[in-house]
C-alpha cells in the first residue's frame, strides 16, 4: 500500500502517458496498435487532443483508435503481466537453450496440479495461455484435454510450449543477428526514417503554433 502510494506521487505517473500521447498526437496518428495494458495511453491522448481541439477551436488533431491484435495480452512466465521488470520475459534474441529452461524451469503451472496423477486445469494455467499464443490447433485441443485428465505431465506440456515458441522466435532471432551484422544499413534506415517523422511533427507543430497564435519559429 505504502509503495503504491509512493510511486503514485512521481511525475512519472503523469509525465509517462502524456509522454506517449505526444508521440501519438505529433504525427497525427489515426490507427495506434497497441497491448490491452496501453488502451488508457490512448483514451489519455485522445483526451488532451479533444481540450486542445476544443481550446483552440481548431480540429488540429484527429482522434486516434487502439488497434488490438489477436494477441492483445502476453503473459509473462509467472502468469502477470510480461515486464522486464518482474524478470518473467522470454527475449525475442533467447537461444534455444534459454527458452527450454525459462519454459521447462520457470514457467508457472495450475498450483493445484501437484501430482502427475493430478488433473489439471488449463483455464488457469499460464502455460496454457502461452500454448493458445505459439501452438498449432492440434496441441493446444490436445493439451486442452489431456491435462484435465492427467493424461498428460507438466513438464511434456512446457516442452511442447517451448518447441513451438522456438519455431515461432528462431527465424526472428536469427533475422535479429543478420541486421546486427549490417549497422551501417541499420543506421540508415533510422536515420531516413528519423528525417520523415522530423518533416511531419515540424509541419503539425507549425499548426499548433497557428491555432494558439503563438510566433513561428
Ligand atoms: S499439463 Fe500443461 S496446461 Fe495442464 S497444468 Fe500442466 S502445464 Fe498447465
Amino acid at each position: 500500500m505504502q509503495n503504491s502510494l509512493a510511486d503514485l506521487s512521481s511525475y512519472g505517473f503523469l509525465g509517462y502517458p502524456l509522454l506517449m500521447a505526444a508521440d501519438i498526437i505529433l504525427y497525427k496518428a489515426d490507427k495506434v496498435p497497441v497491448g490491452e495494458d496501453q488502451l488508457f495511453h490512448i483514451e489519455l491522448a485522445r483526451e488532451v487532443l479533444r481540450r486542445f481541439n476544443f481550446l483552440y477551436r481548431k480540429e488540429v488533431f484527429p482522434e486516434p483508435a487502439a488497434v488490438l491484435t489477436k494477441t492483445p495480452k502476453v503473459p509473462g512466465l509467472d502468469g502477470k503481466k510480461m515486464s522486464k521488470s518482474y524478470g518473467n520475459c522470454v527475449y525475442l534474441r533467447d537461444t534455444d537453450a534459454e527458452i527450454v529452461e525459462k519454459c521447462t524451469r520457470q514457467m508457472a503451472s495450475d498450483p493445484a496440479r501437484v501430482k502427475r496423477t493430478d488433473p489439471g486445469n488449463p483455464d488457469v494455467c499460464p502455460v496454457f495461455e502461452f500454448h493458445k499464443l505459439f501452438s498449432d490447433d492440434e496441441t493446444v485441443n490436445l493439451v486442452n484435454t489431456e491435462c484435465r485428465r492427467a493424461g498428460i505431465g507438466c513438464f511434456d506440456c512446457k516442452k511442447k510450449v517451448a518447441d513451438a515458441m522456438i519455431r515461432r522466435i528462431g527465424p526472428v532471432r536469427e533475422k535479429i543477428e543478420d541486421h546486427l551484422l549490417h549497422k551501417d544499413h541499420l543506421r540508415d534506415v533510422l536515420r531516413s526514417g528519423s528525417a520523415k517523422a522530423r518533416m511531419v511533427a515540424q509541419a503539425t507543430m507549425a499548426e499548433v503554433r497557428e491555432a494558439m497564435q503563438l510566433p513561428t519559429l
